[in-house]
């Protein structure tokens, strides 16, 4: 089976070679560039080379790819800029912050007080509300 696309996605047009990337790696499956809008210097994206919007959709051995090529660029990062952490981040529909609709891992350097708004406090939560979640959710897997 071929691949699909999406003649109106950026990053099927990065793929195709049609709009330039500082790419970092590419195999038969993934390619991995830097990101245009940083949170931090470093932080780069690995992504499908398909067009398959979202982790419910992707074929297994694709996402498995992808997590592939965004350990190599983390390795890569923790290797050369040494920062204090990295969060590998994915995100699946609006509802999410997702803004391209093309399966991607970004992989984030962090640096202390860096301000980047994806950590939380937690909070203890409802036992019965997480047993009754997690019913439906097994009774699906
Ligand atoms: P999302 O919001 O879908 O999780 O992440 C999309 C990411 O793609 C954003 O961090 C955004 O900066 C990046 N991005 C969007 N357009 C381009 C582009 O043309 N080139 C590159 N290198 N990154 C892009
Ligand atoms: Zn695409």
């Amino acid at each position: 089976m071929t691949d699909p696309k999406d003649d109106g996605c950026i990053f099927c047009k990065i793929v195709a070679g049609q709009v330039p990337c500082f790419k970092l790696l590419e195999d038969d499956k993934t390619i991995a560039f830097m990101d245009i809008n940083p949170v931090n210097p470093g932080h780069a994206l690995a992504v499908a080379k398909g067009h398959w919007p979202t982790v419910d959709v992707i074929p297994p051995d694709v996402i498995a790819a992808v997590a592939q090529t965004a350990q190599k660029v983390a390795k890569a990062v923790v290797a050369e800029l040494k920062p204090n952490g990295v969060n590998l981040l994915q995100a699946n529909g609006a509802g999410a912050g997702q803004t391209v609709p093309h399966l991607h891992i970004h992989i984030m350097p962090r640096r202390a007080g860096d301000q980047v708004a994806l950590n939380w406090e937690p909070k203890p939560g409802d036992m019965k509300e997480i047993e009754a979640v997690y019913k439906k959710l097994k009774a699906a897997l």
